[in-house]
Parts: structure tokens; C-alpha cells; sequence
């Protein structure tokens, strides 16, 4: 794994930034200072790694902004040995933010290329404990349900019932939702078996969530 004092000195910069932006939950910001972000975006790409900006990742989608990432995970008050489902793993960069927080990830991508790849890569990186998982995020997972937390990385036009229903009771969801321009954060609390509670945030933009998966072409024989 190539992690230099140069990348380090880089990632301390990056913190710097999301601190100035208004993050001050440390064990975010250490989780976001110890991962080696450059290793998820393609070599050439390396220096963008550590800008606070989005970036694409292959099958039209992007790893998202440091600061999105941080303003997420922090909504989301993991403690450790929760157990946290993800809808969107993409480059699987939050599921290590999660999964630094001592949570049990569970993370769910409809793009099977893009699951694929980072099916492969997490483990290299010492992150093997993330449960992968294909499908789509819609459905959630009921087999490992009741989590203590959702995150959903993808832009919903309207909350998720399927998920919110695999919430345990007193977990939360955070979810952008909103029209494809921008969306606002919100916070679902399940509350009791029939009451959630509803907090919204700031405004960000999201790729879409998206019905169905896509599966990979096999190349006729
Ligand atoms: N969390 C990612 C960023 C994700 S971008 C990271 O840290 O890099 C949003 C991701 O959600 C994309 O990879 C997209 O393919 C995925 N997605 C969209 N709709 C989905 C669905 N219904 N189920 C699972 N994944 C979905």
C-alpha cells in the first residue's frame, strides 16, 4: 500500500479544511485523516484525492465530497458495534469512514462493475471486515435487519419506506432528499414501531438513487 508523508501531510490539509467548513466531531475527522483516500481513485487521478470536491469513480458515479462524507457520518452518531447498512457503496470510502468508527458495515451497490471492483479492493486495504453486498438498496437487507443505522448515499425523491422499516427502534437514518438539482439532508429517528421523527439539515447534491440493478454484460461466446 503506498501511503507516503507526502499523502499524510495532504490529508492533514484535508482536515484542516473540513474543520474550517464547520465539522469538529473528532473521531470523523480522525477516521478522514487516517484513510488513504488517494488509493480509491485511479493512479492518474491521485491528486484530487485529497481536494475537498466529488469525484467520478467509472459507471457514471463519483466518490463523494470529504466534507458530504464527514457532515453524513457525523448526523449519523455511530458508536461502536452498531451496525450500520449502507445504500451505495461505491467506492466503498464511507463504508471505511463507518467502518473506522468501530461499526459493522453492511453496504449495498446496484452497479455490479463498480461492486465488484470494490468488492476486490476493500480487503487490500485492510478493510475486509465491510460486508459487501449487490443488489438493489431499495429492498434493503432483511437478512442482517434490524440495524442501528442507515445512510443512504444516493439522492431519494421520497423516504425509502422498505428501510426505514429495518430501522431497530431509537436508530436513525440520515438520507438527501429532494428534486435531481439538490437535495436537503434529513435525519429519521424510528422513534417506536410506528413513529419516526423527522430532522432536516443543509442542502446537497447527490447522483440519483435508482430502481433495479444493472448487472455486468458476459461477452458472447
Ligand atoms: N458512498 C460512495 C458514494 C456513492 S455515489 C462512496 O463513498 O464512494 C452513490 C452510489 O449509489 C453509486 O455508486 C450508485 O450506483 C449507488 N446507487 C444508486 N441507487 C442505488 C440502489 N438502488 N441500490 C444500491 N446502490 C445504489
Amino acid at each position: 500500500m503506498n501511503d507516503t508523508y507526502r499523502h499524510k501531510g495532504l490529508r492533514s490539509q484535508l482536515v484542516k479544511t473540513l474543520i474550517d467548513k464547520g465539522i469538529n466531531n473528532s473521531m470523523v475527522l480522525d477516521a478522514i485523516g487516517s484513510i488513504p483516500r488517494h488509493l480509491f481513485l485511479d493512479k492518474a487521478f491521485e491528486e484530487w484525492a485529497y481536494k475537498d470536491v466529488a469525484f467520478p469513480i467509472g459507471s457514471e458515479q463519483t466518490i463523494s465530497q470529504p466534507y458530504t462524507v464527514a457532515y453524513q457520518t457525523d448526523l449519523l452518531q455511530v458508536k461502536a458495534k452498531h451496525k450500520v447498512l449502507e445504500i451505495g457503496t461505491g467506492s466503498g470510502y464511507q463504508a471505511c469512514v463507518l467502518s473506522m468508527l468501530g461499526a459493522k458495515v453492511y453496504s449495498i451497490e446496484r452497479q455490479q462493475a463498480l461492486f465488484n471492483k470494490t468488492a476486490e479492493f476493500l480487503p487490500k486495504i485492510g478493510f475486509g471486515a465491510i460486508r459487501t453486498l449487490f443488489g438493489d438498496g431499495y429492498q434493503g437487507n432483511p437478512m442482517f435487519a434490524p440495524y442501528d443505522r442507515i445512510i443512504i448515499t444516493a439522492s431519494c425523491q421520497s423516504f425509502p419506506q422498505k428501510l426505514i422499516g429495518q430501522l431497530k427502534i431509537g436508530g436513525m437514518m440520515v438520507v438527501p432528499k429532494g428534486d435531481t438539482k439538490e437535495q436537503t439532508m434529513y435525519r429519521i429517528t424510528r422513534v417506536s414501531e410506528n413513529e419516526y421523527a423527522e430532522e432536516s439539515f443543509d442542502k446537497f447534491a447527490f447522483v440519483p438513487f435508482l430502481k433495479g440493478v444493472v448487472k455486468v454484460n458476459k461477452m458472447p461466446i
